[in-house]
């Protein structure tokens, strides 16, 4: 099963964490920001970590903050996959 092969050489080689110092829960989530735009984003996990990105738990991203000014903007898909395709009215 190959497929299976490079789903699991992928996990192994990418040990993605939170970045939360005391945090140590595997990373669902992608945080990063922009200071010209005031803004936080918050994406599923991205492939690739870049420096100016953090990586966060489920947990960590559902309860970010932002400082008074900012606007935070979840972005992330996870959440809502249940509910695709099921022929409901989902709202978007
Ligand atoms: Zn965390």
């Amino acid at each position: 099963m190959p497929a299976l092969r490079g789903a699991l050489r992928y996990a192994e080689t990418m040990p993605r964490i939170c970045a939360r110092p005391t945090c140590d829960v595997a990373a669902t989530a992608t945080m990063t920001y922009g200071y010209a735009a005031r803004t936080v984003w918050v994406d599923d996990l991205i492939p690739e970590a870049y420096p100016e990105s953090y990586d966060l738990c489920s947990r960590h991203a559902d309860r970010l903050t932002v400082p008074q000014g900012w606007v935070l903007t979840d972005r992330r898909t996870l959440l809502r996959l249940p509910f695709a395709g099921m022929g409901g009215d989902v709202a978007v």
